[in-house]
C-alpha cells in the first residue's frame, strides 16, 4: 500500500483529476468525493466529479453537489485527464459504466475501506479499520499540514461518516470516528441540519413504498434471518422511484432476535439487487462473495440475473444452510 506522502506527490505533479465512486451512490461516496473536490480546487487543481450515476435528492443539500456529473449528462471534460481517483470501491467494476473512461487513464488512485480491496490502482490508499472513506480523506486533509478543513469540507465529511456508520450505529464505529467527527463540528457545521437533510426529507411515494415493503417481511424459522421484497409493481404502484429504496433494508435490520436482514430488488434493468446486513459475527461480505458481490462483513451486497422467485430461494437457501454449518442459529 502507498502512504499519504506518495499520493500527496503525485497530486502536486499533475493538474486535471477525475473523481468517482461506485454505482448506487451512497453518503460515503458523495461526501468523499466533494470533500477531494474542495482540497484539489484549494491546491489550485483541476478536478472534475464523474459517476455512472445520478446523485440521489438526499444530498442535493452538500455544497456544490449541483457540480457532480453523471454519464448521461454529458458533461464535457477535458480529453487529456492525468489522474483518476476511485472512491469507496473494493474493485474497478463498482465504478460501473465511468469505467469506459478511467481506463484509458493512465494513473489511478485507488482510495477505500473495504476489507476485500483488490489494490487496482497505480497508487492504492487501502485502509478496512476505518469507518468510512471520509475518515480516510479526513486523514489525508491533517497529513498535509495546512489549514484546509473548512465548514464545506466538514459537512461533506460529516455526511460521510454518518452514513456508513449508520448515525454512529454501526461495528465500524470507535474512538477514533467521534474524535474525527467531533472535530468537524470545530469548523460550524451544524451536525443536526445533516441528519435532517439526509434523514427527514423521505418523500409521500417513498413512505409508501416503505409501507408496502414492510408488508413483504418474512423470517426463517429460527428467526435468525428475515428479508423484504421489492418488485417493479411495488415501485410502479407506489410512483417511487430507485434512490427511494435506501434506508429501507435498515428497517428490517431493527427486527429484535434477527442476525441478518435481507432486501431483494428488482432494478430497471432487470436485475436482482440484493442488500446483506448482520449485526453479529456472521460475515455477509463472505457470503456476497459467493455470488460475485463483496461490502463490509456488515454490510454487503451482490447483484444477481434472473426472476427474483428463483433468487431468493437459492440466496435463501446457501445462507441458512451456511448459518447451520457455522453454527449461528439462534
Ligand atoms: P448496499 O446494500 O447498501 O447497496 O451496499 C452495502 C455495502 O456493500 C456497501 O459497502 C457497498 O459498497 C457494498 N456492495 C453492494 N453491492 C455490491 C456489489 O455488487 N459488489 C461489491 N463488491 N460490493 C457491493
Ligand atoms: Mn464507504
Amino acid at each position: 500500500m502507498n502512504n499519504f506522502d506518495e499520493i500527496t506527490k503525485v497530486v502536486q505533479k499533475n493538474n486535471n483529476f477525475l473523481i468517482t465512486s461506485h454505482i448506487n451512490l451512497d453518503g460515503d461516496a458523495i461526501g468523499s468525493e466533494l470533500a477531494l473536490y474542495f482540497i484539489l480546487k484549494k491546491l489550485n487543481k483541476k478536478p472534475i466529479i464523474l459517476n455512472q450515476d445520478r446523485l440521489p435528492k438526499i444530498y442535493n443539500f452538500l455544497p456544490d453537489s449541483d457540480k457532480i456529473h453523471y454519464l448521461e449528462d454529458n458533461c464535457i471534460y477535458p480529453k487529456s485527464i492525468d489522474v483518476g481517483i476511485v472512491l469507496d470501491c473494493s474493485n474497478i467494476k463498482r465504478i460501473g459504466k465511468t469505467y469506459e473512461i478511467f481506463k484509458d487513464i493512465k494513473t489511478i488512485i485507488n482510495i477505500d475501506h473495504h476489507e476485500s480491496n483488490e489494490n487496482f490502482g497505480g497508487l492504492n490508499y487501502v485502509n478496512s479499520s476505518v469507518s468510512s472513506v471520509g475518515e480516510i480523506i479526513y486523514e489525508l486533509i491533517k497529513s498535509l499540514n495546512i489549514d484546509l478543513l473548512d465548514e464545506e469540507i466538514s459537512t461533506c465529511l460529516f455526511a460521510a461518516i454518518i452514513t456508513d456508520t449508520g448515525s454512529f450505529r454501526y461495528s465500524n464505529v470507535n474512538s477514533k470516528t467521534f474524535k474525527v467527527a467531533s472535530d468537524l463540528t470545530y469548523k460550524g457545521i451544524k451536525p443536526y441540519l445533516i441528519a435532517n437533510n439526509i434523514y427527514n426529507r423521505n418523500t409521500y411515494s417513498g413512505l409508501k413504498l416503505l409501507g408496502e415493503t414492510l408488508s413483504t417481511l418474512e423470517m426463517d424459522d429460527s428467526n435468525y434471518v428475515s428479508w423484504l421484497t421489492i418488485t417493479r409493481k411495488m415501485l410502479n404502484n407506489t410512483k417511487a422511484n430507485d434512490e427511494e429504496v435506501e434506508g429501507i433494508i435498515d428497517v428490517a435490520t431493527t427486527l429484535d432476535n434477527t442476525e441478518i436482514s435481507i432486501l431483494f430488488r428488482e432494478t430497471k434493468d432487470n436485475k436482482i439487487k440484493i442488500s446483506f446486513r448482520s449485526k453479529g459475527n456472521f460475515d455477509v461480505n463472505k457470503f456476497a462473495g459467493k455470488f460475485k458481490g463483496g461490502g463490509h462483513p456488515n454490510a454487503a451486497g451482490c447483484l444477481c440475473s434472473g426472476k427474483i422467485d428463483k433468487i431468493k430461494e437459492k440466496i435463501l437457501s446457501e445462507l441458512l444452510n451456511d448459518i447451520k454449518q457455522l453454527g449461528y442459529e439462534n
